[in-house]
């Protein structure tokens, strides 16, 4: 079993842009600049914002978090979010998940300019992805696709098998996993809620990408000797031991699952930080695109 070490690929991928960012600021470019919107005091939505504006600093770019009551009302948000979509300065906008329940998430991903959409969630990214045109590629499942590059995991011919279908994880990656280079061309399997003898599936898969929200759901016994497995998963469960009185677990068993793998991720240090690396990719490209 090998790891797929989220923390290392992270880094290596920030360390890059750092030297990309250091070269545009030679050539007189502006830095990359992200705009964070969080709403209201949703702890775990906290702890995400604050690891990209840290993300940002550490590669060197502008950030500005814009903190919003969770009463604020829907055309309020909407008004903020053309703001910025008109501010030159601004490269990326990003909102952060959950929303309250007053507010369309649709239509906050839909208010967001696409050239700004560094979330990948507008429709008009999603469109471009599933023709293979230039992308923003949503932030999980670009993150899972630079990783698997990094370790050169091939991905050619092989049957993966993606469990959850949400317009965020499941769905996009299932696509980009199908699409023609590398990484990719694979086989692919999308299983959900409503699937049918989902351990014959996942038995048959060389790679599975596990991102349902049920922790420690995929067990050993689910999974073929040797397969590639990437755990999406991240839930919080209490956990009286801990300081936080809560522990993250993820969507695979992992004592139960590592020693059948040929690599897999841990839960936290996996797939959790390639996002925010893939973030800072999308912010990145969203500023070069302007030059
Ligand atoms: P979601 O709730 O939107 O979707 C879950 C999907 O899993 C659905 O399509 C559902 O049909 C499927 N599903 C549920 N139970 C199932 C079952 N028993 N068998 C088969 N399929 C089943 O979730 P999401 O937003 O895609 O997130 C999934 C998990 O990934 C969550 O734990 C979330 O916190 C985590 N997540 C992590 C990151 C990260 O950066 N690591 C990013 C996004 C989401």
């Amino acid at each position: 079993m090998n790891l797929l070490d989220g923390k290392i690929v992270s880094q290596a991928v920030k360390d890059r842009l750092k030297t990309h960012t250091e070269e545009r600021l030679l050539q007189g470019k502006k830095a990359p600049h992200l705009a964070a919107i969080l709403i209201g005091n949703n702890g775990a939505s906290e702890t995400y914002v604050a690891s990209k504006v840290k993300s940002c600093a550490e590669v060197g770019f502008t950030s500005t978090l814009i903190r919003l009551e969770e009463s604020i009302s829907e055309p309020e948000l909407l008004f903020k979010l053309n703001e910025l979509n008109e501010d030159f300065d601004v490269d990326g906008i990003l909102v952060q998940l959950p929303l309250p329940k007053h507010i369309s998430e649709q239509k906050v991903i839909e208010t967001i300019h696409p050239s700004k959409d560094v979330d990948g969630f507008h429709p008009e990214s999603v469109g471009r992805m599933v023709q293979g045109l230039p992308a923003f590629y949503p932030a999980t499942p670009y993150g899972i696709l630079l990783m698997l590059e990094h370790y050169n995991i091939e991905t050619k011919g092989k049957h993966a098998v993606v469990i959850g279908r949400s317009n965020i994880v499941g769905r996009p990656i299932s696509i980009m996993l199908n699409k023609n280079e590398y990484p990719g061309n694979c086989t692919v399997t999308v299983c959900h809620s409503h699937t049918h003898n989902l351990k014959e599936i996942c038995l048959q898969a060389d790679i599975i990408i596990a991102a349902l929200g049920r922790p420690e759901f995929l067990k050993g016994d689910m999974v073929k000797e040797g397969a590639v497995i990437v755990d999406v998963g991240i839930t919080r469960v209490p956990d009286a031991s801990k300081k936080s009185g809560f522990a993250i677990k993820g969507d695979v068993d992992f004592n139960d699952v590592a020693p059948k793998s040929s690599y897999i991720t841990p839960v936290p240090g996996g797939v959790g930080p390639m996002t925010i690396a893939a973030l800072m990719m999308n912010t990145f490209k969203a500023c070069a695109a302007k030059d």
